[in-house]
């Protein structure tokens, strides 16, 4: 993509800020996986640096929305990850509205009126453009970006910007629509792809997350963006299927609307906008959350209880239901400590 007449291969000074090491005390790590529909829009954000992965479907108009309640006011590194109009979707509205430090994208052109629209903003703005390319990289904020994916030449469309994302709380992992095949070359090459979240490739599809892929990110947690009742069937009850067989626990903005990964030194938070009975966000402090029968989310509301410790929580209650809060310490992994940590903070009950 010929912008501003120059190609700038982005293979830059990773290893010198990561020589630097992480801050004594990290800021919390927030990504929210916002309810676009049928597309992609990921922020995320630490230590002050703002970083937007995508910007929905070109047939809406609510991504300055998303980010407006957020409250952003610029955007540090802004991440198209492949020229479809289900990412760059409202990318020109958000270059328009704000001081965007950096954008990063694969150079791939699109013959499409959403594409040309995206270049025209990216042209008329003073951004720093970079076709960025597996082996760059940068420290934002709290966060070390690794970019992981493409290579030389692109193979297509598809062919996209991955990045890992380190934090001294979580490591996540965005492949944009990533197909088996970059998968296999990230995994040919010996990308260090392992994270605690991964952010479904292809919105769920089962031309993504082959399980050689799966198994080396390992993740806790998967997260996948796709509209409600989709005409691709997204994501695929394989790839679903094989999540879950992995131990991972799933959220979908089709079913959970905005889905928000907070992580901080108590571990990994998950709040999203849609659950069984009501926005799980917006318990009350007169509400409690009932160690027998809360879901793996609303588990995860309570203080210091993690993917893995909601996933034992869930499988001892199933041999045998809680009688009293106290004894949540039959979960492997509980102690007294972390017992009245997490019974103090928010209500914890059985019923
Ligand atoms: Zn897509």
């Amino acid at each position: 993509m010929p912008v501003q007449g120059k190609t700038l291969m982005y293979a830059l000074a990773l290893a010198a800020a990561l020589a630097v090491g992480q801050p004594a005390a990290a800021d919390r790590l927030l990504a929210y996986h916002f309810d676009v529909g049928h597309a992609d829009m990921t922020l995320i954000q630490s230590g002050g640096c703002n970083v937007l992965i995508d910007a929905g479907r070109w047939d809406r108009n609510d991504v300055l929305g998303h980010l407006e309640r957020v409250g952003v006011s610029q955007i540090h590194i802004l991440i198209a990850t492949h020229p479809h109009a289900d990412h760059i979707g409202q990318m020109d509205q958000v270059i328009d509205r704000y001081a965007v430090g950096q954008l990063w994208a694969t150079g791939w052109e699109h013959d499409s009126r959403t594409f040309e629209r995206f270049l025209d903003a990216a042209l008329e703005d003073d951004l720093s453009y970079y076709e960025v390319r597996a082996g760059g990289g940068v420290q934002c904020g709290d966060m070390a970006m690794r970019v992981i994916h493409p290579v030389d030449p692109l193979e297509g469309i598809h062919d996209g910007v991955a990045v890992r994302i380190e934090h001294e709380h979580a490591t996540l992992l965005y492949t944009g629509d990533a197909e088996a095949a970059h998968e296999r070359e990230m995994l040919a090459r010996g990308e260090n792809v392992e994270a605690d979240v991964l952010h479904l490739g292809h919105h769920g599809s089962s031309t993504s997350t082959i399980p050689e892929f799966l198994s080396a990110v390992d993740p806790k947690m998967v997260i996948y963006s796709a509209g409600r009742d989709n005409r691709y069937g997204h994501p695929h009850d394989e790839v679903i299927e094989r999540v879950k067989n992995h131990g991972a626990a799933v959220y979908g903005t089709a079913e959970r609307g905005t889905i928000v990964i907070g992580a901080d030194a108590a571990g990994i938070q998950v709040r999203v906008e849609h659950g069984a009975g009501g926005p799980e966000n917006s318990i009350s402090g007169d509400d409690c959350i009932d160690l027998n029968t809360a879901s793996a989310s609303q588990l995860l509301q309570l203080e210091g209880i993690t993917p893995r410790l909601a996933g034992g929580l869930m499988s001892a209650r199933q041999s045998q239901p809680f009688e009293s809060t106290a004894e949540i310490t039959r979960v492997q992994g509980i102690g007294q400590d972390q017992r009245d940590a997490i019974l103090e903070h928010r209500g914890a009950c059985v019923h």
